[in-house]
Order: structure tokens, then C-alpha cells, then sequence
């Protein structure tokens, strides 16, 4: 095992450990509200929250460790108030939330350098495995509903009565729960599901569905934030579809802010207050050193001061500006400037927003996470297709040049895959154009969840698709391709109460450091295989000069 393997193999094995560490902090944390505080408990747990400050960050996980110094500060200062005032219970109770909700700063680190166009990629995928859980007392829908949502490599649980689920929920909470609402003998209504305890808790993400359409109900179901309604007959792709973007948003990268600020202390403050607030913050301190810093960081967003030594922000920004790799990062000035004629002139000089110092803290970081929102939703406006959310075909030919280099310079291996969908015309033609194009987005759905997440994946055409998966050998990309491909066909779609599969064919081409082959060869290799996994009868894969 290589160094960087080890080090990976133990991240993986901190994460591993984690939930349940976290499980223990959160039965410890109700100690503080528990009538008969136990001290024991609160030094443990004080204890648990000084080990995760020191450790997680060396594990990938550096916005929870400084979370749990966060919590661990004014731990040891409820430890050391007398009980009783408003202030400690107040505090006690914030810090039971707090606590409870230190799984929201899990997010894994974005890899050093990291290519900002691959960020999506990184925070979805096989390394995802989320949990959903199902609650549908009509048990052959169910499981039915959890194959589906395994096939999809979700960790899925059925309940088939609410009773059952609510004495789990007590134990531990999933990610997203996906309600049947109009079950037989125990419940009636999205009412009566209000009133159990699942859905005041604000950290899992709630579907419903429901036999029948109804307007009340949808809006009961808005008003209590859930964040889907499907009638049955489901169409269960569609569901894991949303399933799949209410996790995307869920496991967002955590944002990444740069400060430059001549003033140490404010810049130490900014940096404390946006990390509290569960993102990476860097200072910059000698704002020559700026485009360096940038290359290095890939920031989200940069806090820039306007009035430094010798140098002032809006000239700093027009440098910025001048690489076209910078042109779209959000730059936000912080100033003591009041006069708006002058924040104006600021402000046409490359800057997107201005703040006042002092800046209110709620608003700093409320204006942070909306740039930065605002700035990955235009990223992937342009970067990536709308109905699949993958690359679009330049980009995807970008990467395979880029990862072709790659390849080339460090001896390695890799593989070109193409794919296209058996008979689509088929499909839109007895189903509607529609249909098709959701028979193309569970494509993708589905490649997202079962290939790696640094694999790469396209959208090469109308139905086509391209995969490139880097350090990977030809055996190892068939055999995970072909899981794919037998996945896929056992997939069940449903348009007007038919229902029916779709099958897929694929080609795939290697790269190795012995052969003469250029990017665009490869791409041609692929397609080759392609033709002949057609050929051949479809529904199947083939390899090129195989
Ligand atoms: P084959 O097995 O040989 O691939 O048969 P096929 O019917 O899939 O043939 P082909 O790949 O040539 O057909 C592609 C069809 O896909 C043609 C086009 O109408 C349809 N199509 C292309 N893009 C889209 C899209 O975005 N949405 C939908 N619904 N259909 C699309
Ligand atoms: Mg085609
Ligand atoms: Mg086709």
C-alpha cells in the first residue's frame, strides 16, 4: 500500500468509526437538559468533542473539527458557570441542538486542487451511500421501492408502519425519509403524520407520497417543508431522481472563502465566524501573493478589504480579473465606506457586492452562502447538461484530453467508455418525448451512483454517454460497467400505467502507457466497440481490439 492509500485507508476508517462516536455525543448531550445533570457524562462528552476538534481535520474533515472546538469552548464554560441562571439553561439547550446536529459539518474536504468543474462529481457518487429510509405499509410496493433504491446504492430500510419507524427515528436519523401519507389502519393525512416527531426534526429530508392528488395535502406537505409529492403509481426513477438531488444539495462541498485583510485580528474574526458557520475560511494577508493563493485554494468567494497598505482592493480585484480563470469568482469587498457614490466606483470595478464594516456577523454570512450558491449554480449552468446534470460534450472532451495527459506523463492506465440506449427511438415513439427523456436522466442518475466518484461522466449526445474512469485497467472498468449495464436493464418505468425497461449498449477502449493512441483515437475506439456491442445483438458491452 502506497502512503497516500494508507492515509485514505484511514480516513475511510475514521469515517466508518464516526456515526457512531457521534451517536454517543448525542445521548450524552442529553444530559445537559436531563433534570439531574451527570457531570460524568458532560466530561465525557467534553472529552469526545476535544478529540474530534484535534483529529477529524486530519482525517478530510476539517469543518467538523472546528465545529467541535466551537462546542467544546462553551462546554468548558457551562462546565464552569454556576447551574441555575437563564443564561446556563439557555445555553444548555442551544448546545443539546448544536450537538445534535454536528453530523451537518461531515462534509469531506474537496481534494487540494481540485479542478472546481469536477466538484460536483466529488460530493455525489459511490462514496455517497446514503441512508433512506421508506415508510409504505403496501409491502409489495415497498420493497419493491427498495430494490430500486439499492439498485440506485442507497443504504434503503422499509417500515411498513409508522409505529416502527418512529422507534428507529428515536435510535438514529436518516438522511431522507420518503412517507406514504394515506396508510390503511394508522393514519389518514399529512396531519397525522405532523404530530409524530419525524418531521420536527429539521436535519432528514422528507418526500411524500400519496395514493391520491390533492391540493390540501401538497400544501400541508410545502408548508412542512417536504421536498417532494408523487402520486401513485410511482414512478419510481423519477422518485430516486429527487431522491438523488435532495442529497446533492444536502452534501454540498463546504464553501470556500478567502479573506484578504490587511487588519489581522478582523481577519481572524471573519475567519472564526464563517468557519462557526461550518465553512473553510483562509486569510490572505499579502495581497501580491493573491493569484498564487487563488491557484492554490480554489476559494468560492473572496472577502477582499478595500483600503490596504500601498495597495487598494479595487485595483486588486481589476489583476484578479484580468486571468480569464477568475473572471466569474465572486469578489465581495468589505469596507468602511459609507459614501455610495464611492462604493458605487468600487463596485464597477469588478466587485459584486460591497458590505459596510462593521458588518453584521448573521449578514456576513448570509451573503457569503448566497454568493457562493449563486456562483456553483452558474458553474454548473455552464459546465454541465440540465436534464442529466452531467458534463456537456465539450467539457467531457476537455477531460479525456486532460486525463490523456495525464495518463501519458505518469505511466498509467485508463478507460474510454461510450454508451447508448438500445432502441430509444422506441421508446420516445410509443411513449412520448417526455418518457424519453427520463429513461436519459436515470442514466445518469444511476451511473452517478454505482461508478466511482472520481470517475468522470458525460453527456455525449441526445442518448449517448461517455465514462472516463482514470487509473483503472479494462478488467476493472468491464467489470464495474457491466454491473451497470444488468442494473440498468432491471430497471422499471413506468408512462400511463405501463410499464417498461430499457436496455443498454456500451464500448469500451483502454489506455496504456504502451500504446501509441491519442485522446481522440481512443474516442473513436470506444464508439468502434460500440458498434460492435450493437452489432452483436445490443444489450451488451464490448472492448475494443478484444
Ligand atoms: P440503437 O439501438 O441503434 O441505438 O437504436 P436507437 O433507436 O436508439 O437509435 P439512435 O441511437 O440512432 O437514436 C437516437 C434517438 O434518440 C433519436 C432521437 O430522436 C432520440 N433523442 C436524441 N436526443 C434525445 C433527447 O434529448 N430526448 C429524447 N426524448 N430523445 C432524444
Ligand atoms: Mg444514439
Ligand atoms: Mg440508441
Amino acid at each position: 500500500m502506497s502512503f497516500n492509500e494508507q492515509l485514505l485507508a484511514l480516513q475511510q476508517q475514521y469515517r466508518e468509526k464516526l456515526p457512531d462516536i457521534l451517536s454517543q455525543i448525542r445521548g450524552l448531550a442529553d444530559s445537559l437538559v436531563a433534570e439531574q445533570q451527570s457531570t460524568a457524562d458532560l466530561e465525557a462528552l467534553a472529552e469526545h468533542l476535544h478529540k474530534i476538534a484535534g483529529s477529524a481535520g486530519t482525517f478530510g474533515l476539517s469543518a467538523l473539527s472546528t465545529q467541535a472546538a466551537l462546542l467544546d469552548q462553551r462546554l468548558e464554560a457551562v462546565l464552569a458557570a454556576e447551574p441555575g441562571s437563564d443564561w446556563y439553561q439557555g445555553e444548555c439547550r442551544l448546545l443539546k441542538t448544536e450537538l445534535y446536529d454536528l453530523e451537518r459539518f461531515t462534509a469531506p474536504d474537496q481534494l487540494p486542487g481540485a479542478r472546481p468543474v469536477l466538484s460536483g462529481q466529488l460530493a455525489t457518487g459511490a462514496g455517497l451511500a446514503a441512508e433512506v429510509w421508506l415508510l409504505e405499509d403496501d409491502e409489495l410496493l415497498g420493497s419493491s421501492l427498495l430494490a430500486h433504491l439499492e439498485a440506485f446504492n442507497f443504504k434503503a430500510r422499509l417500515f411498513t408502519s409508522l409505529a416502527q419507524m418512529t422507534e428507529a427515528f428515536a435510535q438514529q436519523q436518516p438522511e431522507v425519509l420518503v412517507l406514504d401519507v394515506m396508510l390503511g389502519t394508522e393514519g389518514r393525512s399529512v396531519d397525522f403524520l405532523q404530530h409524530t416527531g419525524l418531521l420536527k426534526d429539521a436535519r432528514s429530508r422528507v418526500i411524500f407520497i400519496s395514493a391520491k392528488d390533492d391540493f390540501r395535502a401538497r400544501l400541508q406537505a410545502a408548508s412542512l417543508g417536504a421536498e417532494g409529492f408523487f402520486i401513485k403509481p410511482l414512478d419510481v426513477p423519477k422518485l430516486v431522481t429527487r431522491v438523488e438531488q435532495v442529497l446533492t444539495r444536502l452534501h454540498a462541498p463546504v464553501e470556500r472563502v478567502l479573506i484578504v485583510d490587511d487588519d489581522k485580528l478582523l481577519a481572524r474574526y471573519y475567519q472564526e465566524l464563517l468557519r462557526g458557520a461550518g465553512m473553510h475560511a483562509e486569510i490572505l494577508q499579502e495581497p501580491e501573493r493573491i493569484i498564487e493563493v487563488l491557484e492554490q485554494k480554489y476559494p468560492d468567494i473572496v472577502l477582499m478589504d478595500l483600503q490596504m497598505p500601498g495597495i487598494s482592493g479595487q485595483n486588486l480585484a481589476a489583476v484578479v480579473r484580468q486571468y480569464e480563470q477568475w473572471v466569474g469568482l465572486p469578489i465581495v469587498y468589505l469596507s468602511a465606506e459609507h459614501d455610495p457614490h464611492q462604493q458605487l466606483k468600487a463596485l464597477n470595478q469588478g466587485a459584486d457586492d460591497f458590505l459596510t464594516k462593521p458588518v453584521d456577523d448573521a449578514h456576513l454570512i448570509t451573503a457569503v452562502k448566497s454568493r457562493v450558491v449563486r456562483s456553483r449554480q452558474l458553474l454548473e449552468l455552464m459546465t454541465k447538461d440540465s436534464l442529466t446534470g452531467l458534463l456537456k460534450h465539450a467539457t467531457i472532451k476537455d477531460s479525456i484530453n486532460r486525463e490523456w495527459a495525464i495518463a501519458k506523463r505518469k505511466g498509467d492506465t485508463f478507460c474510454v467508455s461510450m454508451l447508448d440506449i438500445d432502441h430509444f427511438k422506441q421508446v420516445n415513439d410509443r411513449f412520448g418525448h417526455g418518457t424519453g427523456d427520463e429513461v436519459i436522466a436515470s442514466v445518469a442518475t444511476l451511473l452517478r451512483q454505482r461508478l466511482r466518484a472520481t470517475d468522470i461522466l458525460g453527456r455525449y449526445g441526445g442518448e449517448e454517454f461517455a465514462v472516463l474512469m482514470g487509473s483503472c485497467d479494462v478488467a476493472a472498468a468491464k467489470a464495474v460497467l457491466e454491473d451497470f449495464r444488468k442494473r440498468f436493464q432491471d430497471l422499471q418505468f413506468t408512462s400511463e400505467d405501463t410499464s417498461f425497461s430499457v436496455t443498454i449498449s456500451i464500448g469500451l477502449a483502454e489506455y496504456r502507457p504502451d500504446m501509441d493512441v491519442d485522446a481522440e483515437t481512443l474516442l473513436v475506439n470506444a464508439d468502434k466497440a460500440l458498434y460492435e456491442a450493437k452489432k452483436a445483438g445490443r444489450n451488451r458491452l464490448a472492448v475494443y481490439g478484444a
